[in-house]
């Protein structure tokens, strides 16, 4: 069965021209796109537009590839609205947020997890995403991460094995021993329901040592390594991170020149989290200095009940374009192409022939409306494998 979406005013395809060489932000404007079963068969301009089993009318409205958010929490219990409100009035951040998800969550029922994923991930679609990536880590037990993977694996393939989120409280006083609980028996339950490793590599988390064991043992066990890096402060996550071959380096709001050179000099894309800059009060990445080096730069969310409790791409993509600078091209792209490379996925994040029929039908003519109009619910229709998933 083919489909014919006819009538588009701007259809972002994210697939420029080859011989104008490189990859980035790419659209077609009056154009017209066919989909055959889950697959993109054919784009260009309406007028050339061949004929399908049945046709849709996108009235004039913009087209894009389905978001990729390569970088969420969703498997966890309980809330942390009151930390973000005394954070926002001024007062200290109390530590042991992240361990008070942990206690809900080794307390909730399986049930009760996957109710709260299943939201989450309803939530992302109503906003455009149709690929996510879902980590573990706030178990930090070997049931309860295996629990955690498992249930992050009903809902997307892009599941992360997290152990090494924090060192838990009943290993205060044996972080070493916590490391070869996640490069050992954790890892064993959890790998067989994981694509990914990553690992929280910031002071008070996991220092550069500890993180290159988890994400080494990680690799063993056949996952691909992806890592939270210089979040809070200067460090080695990001070398690390390149070093390892990793997919990803996510945060990167504090970099020295010899990160950016890393990065621009390597498969490893930037994954910046800008809803966390916003929902902490921080300074937010320096996105220009990492595009105008080379480096590849994806946007994601970091969703989760602590840092940070946006699902919305939309959102990160105003916040790009607003607060660092990003063009809304340069946005677009990220939070789309750049997202899928930062999963290493070549079926999602662009609408060429071939890719998966990822898409959304916005209710504004063009993708600068993400920007232009933040905050208003624009995403009218997504399509995922080229089914209706939500109108
Ligand atoms: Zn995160």
């Amino acid at each position: 069965m083919s489909t014919l979406i006819t009538n588009i005013g701007e259809l972002v395809t994210n697939q420029p021209d080859e011989q104008a060489g490189g990859a980035g932000f790419a659209a077609v404007a009056d154009a017209a796109m066919v989909i055959d079963d889950a697959r993109v068969a054919w784009t260009g301009p309406a007028s050339r537009a061949p004929a399908a089993d049945q046709a849709v009318d996108a009235a004039g409205r913009a087209v894009l590839p389905g978001f990729v958010d390569s970088h969420a929490h969703l498997v966890f219990a309980g809330e942390r609205s009151a930390e973000f409100a005394a954070r926002m009035a001024g007062q200290p951040y109390r530590a042991g947020g992240i361990r008070s998800t942990v206690a809900a969550t080794r307390a909730a029922a399986d049930d009760q997890l996957r109710a709260n994923v299943g939201r989450l991930a309803a939530e992302m679609l109503a906003q455009g995403t149709t690929t996510f990536e879902c980590k573990s880590g706030y178990g930090l037990t070997v049931g309860d991460e295996a629990r955690a993977v498992a249930i992050a694996a009903e809902f997307t393939r892009e599941v992360t094995y997290l152990g090494a989120h924090v060192v838990p409280p009943e290993f205060e006083a044996d972080p070493a021993g916590y490391v070869e609980l996640v490069c050992g028996p954790m890892l064993d339950a959890c790998a067989p329901a994981a694509r990914w490793v990553d690992v929280f590599c910031e002071r008070g988390a996991f220092g550069r040592d500890e993180a290159a064991a988890v994400l080494a043992a990680g690799t063993a066990a056949g996952l691909q390594p992806r890592v939270h890096a210089n979040q809070l402060g200067p460090g080695p996550g990001v070398q690390l991170a390149v070093r390892a071959g990793a997919a990803s380096a996510d945060h990167c709001t504090y970099l020295d020149d010899v990160d950016v050179d890393a990065l621009a000099s390597s498969s490893t894309v930037a994954t910046l989290l800008p809803g966390v800059e916003f929902s902490t009060r921080q300074p937010y990445p320096d996105a220009r200095r990492l595009l105008d080096a080379g480096a590849v730069v994806a946007l994601a969310t970091d969703c989760n009940p602590g840092s940070c409790f946006t699902s919305s791409m939309p959102l990160c993509i105003a916040l790009a374009v607003r607060e660092m600078r990003m063009t809304t091209q340069e946005a677009v792209w990220a939070a789309t192409a750049g997202g899928a490379r930062a999963l290493r996925r070549a079926d999602v994040g662009h609408l060429g022939v071939g890719a998966s029929a990822d898409f959304i039908i916005l209710n504004a003519p063009s993708h600068t409306y993400l920007a232009y109009r933040p905050g208003v619910p624009l995403v009218g229709a997504a399509w995922r494998a080229g089914a209706l998933a939500r109108n």
